[in-house]
């Protein structure tokens, strides 16, 4: 399984000198099995040069993309997917049921003729919805599992097992126990504490049970635990975390991703650091940690 990030942001497009490294185009993911199968997790700009890097390759697109949830940052590339647009190709998405429209419709909307020139319905390639609950399917020769997140939005999470390996997608995502801890409450615990605890939160727990020794964990990191305390209830989560909830599911590895756009690459590093040491402090069997970056592959 090789697993290419296009888009590695979160919330909005970065371009500039101090994102060329982790990148600026927003949540991408290109997932392709030994067999040929390829997945696409979220439509956010980096969609747009997986799709040329596509056409490049020459070959009819036959693919698989999976919305974690539908925020801009999430599916504003689609529009510029240029296989989409040329027939003979086909396109599966998939996304979590919304509460009040059609998947197919939330993304009708943002090529409402207002927004841009050419109306989903008349992209030529042979396009497909399919709403997801929480469960399992079988997409080719992959096992994808399905679990929703804890989000502003009606948001899920994606566990990916083909060739012997695995992947899991977990993003957008806020902590479950400590977002219900009120900002300036009286309780304030450190957070990621309960995660080696006895006060665990039901939630978090089966978010660990979900991931629990995957290959590679994405995992949304927006924020230093610093800044969380100032961001509770905006749906992401921070480095002490997900550090602790990998190291308590026993993923092999995991990539900070989802960068908050005012951090700068050193800021990125600088996370990247924290969680090694808060990992190796643990004493956890080796966790292999980096920061996602713009075009980079990783082999499972
Ligand atoms: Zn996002
Ligand atoms: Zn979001």
């Amino acid at each position: 399984m090789r697993v290419k990030f296009w888009g590695t942001r979160g919330s909005v497009p970065t371009p500039g000198p101090s994102t060329v490294r982790y990148g600026g185009n927003t949540s991408c993911v290109e997932v392709t099995t030994s067999r040929g199968t390829l997945l696409v997790l979220d439509s956010g700009t980096g969609i747009r040069e997986l799709g040329l890097d596509l056409m490049a390759r020459g070959k009819q697109v036959d693919g698989h993309l999976f919305l974690g949830h539908t925020h801009w940052d999430h599916i504003s590339g689609f529009p510029f997917f240029t296989p989409a647009f040329i027939p003979g190709n086909r396109l599966r998405i998939y996304g979590a049921r919304d509460l009040d429209r059609s998947l197919q419709d939330v993304l009708a909307g943002q090529m409402h003729y207002t927004y841009f020139p050419v109306p989903l319905g008349d992209l030529r390639a042979d396009i497909t919805f399919h709403e997801l609950d929480e469960g399992e399917l079988r997409v080719e020769d992959v096992r994808v599992r399905t679990q929703y997140l804890n989000h502003t939005a009606v948001t899920m999470g994606y566990r990916l097992e083909a060739d012997n390996a695995s992947v899991a997608y977990i993003t957008d995502h806020e902590p479950y126990g400590l977002s219900l801890v009120p900002p300036g409450g009286e309780t304030q615990p450190e957070v990621g504490r309960g995660l080696r605890g006895d006060f665990i939160h039901g939630g978090d727990q089966r978010l660990i049970d979900f991931v629990r020794g995957v290959d590679l964990l994405i995992m949304d990191t927006q924020y230093t635990p610093e800044e969380y305390q100032a961001k509770r209830g905006w749906g992401h989560s921070s480095t002490d975390y997900v550090t602790d909830l990998a190291v308590e599911a026993g993923v092999t590895r995991y990539a900070l991703f989802h960068h908050e756009p005012t951090h700068p690459d050193d800021g990125v590093d600088a996370m990247v650091q924290y969680c090694r040491d808060r990992a190796a402090e643990s004493g956890s069997t080796p966790l292999e940690i980096f920061g996602a970056q713009e075009r980079q592959t990783i082999e499972l």
